[in-house]
């Protein structure tokens, strides 16, 4: 597979270049064309794999640069890996100059509002966080097309779980749904069944 198989804007492909990207892994050769089909996927992978950029393409080749409100949200379980996915999406939405906050506690909640306030189409961030800025009003959800749950096993194991339901509530239902874990149990399964339209499932 090339990446060129895809159905990528120029500016994408040229950031996969700059990235020095030569060929899709193998979760990104499974999940990139089903996610450009605007289909919910339930995706078991490791840490490793590419799965940051086989969910960060196609959400930033699908944002409209000319909606000023978040098109998209990826939720992290821990800051660390928020700012590492907003570095892989500031990186892969740099050509289309996509605007990605990152939004995590233990650091300024004013400035994190005031990015929010700026044009803004890919929001990265922690589930307690986040659920803050939603009820501050600073983080607007109604225009959200996209959601992606990174790492749930982690995020569950960490307790979040009331947390991530009390986001999802917030969001359009008319919506694509992605959730990336390491290990599928039984709460990851209920919580797909439940907030998941028929996703596909992809098992690397
Ligand atoms: P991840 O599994 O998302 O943590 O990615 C692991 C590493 O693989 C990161 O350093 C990525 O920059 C790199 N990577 C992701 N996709 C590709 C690709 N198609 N070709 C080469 N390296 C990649």
């Amino acid at each position: 597979d090339n990446f060129k198989d895809y159905k990528l804007s120029s500016e994408i492909l040229k950031s996969i270049d700059m990235l020095n990207f030569k060929s899709p892994t193998n979760v990104q050769q499974q999940v990139i064309p089903v996610a450009l089909e605007d289909k919910d996927i339930l995706v078991k992978s490791q840490t490793g794999s590419g799965k940051t950029a086989a969910f960060a393409i196609p959400v930033c080749e699908m944002v409209d640069w000319n909606e000023n409100k978040p098109q998209a949200l990826i939720l992290t379980p821990t800051r660390e890996l928020a700012i590492q996915v907003k570095e892989d999406v500031f990186n892969i939405g740099r050509f289309k100059r996509i605007k990605v906050p990152a939004l995590y506690g233990k650091s300024s909640f004013a400035i994190q509002e005031k990015e929010l306030k700026q044009k803004t189409h890919v929001v990265v961030g922690t589930p307690g966080r986040t659920i803050d800025h939603i009820k501050e009003g600073s983080f607007i959800t109604e225009n959200i097309k996209y959601l992606v749950i990174d790492e749930a096993d982690e995020m569950l194991s960490m307790g979040f779980i009331e947390q991530i339901e009390e986001i999802i509530s917030y969001l359009p239902t008319n919506r694509v749904t992605m959730l990336f874990s390491a290990t599928m149990p039984d709460d990851i399964d209920a919580l797909s069944k439940k907030y998941m339209n028929n996703p596909t499932k992809i098992e690397i």
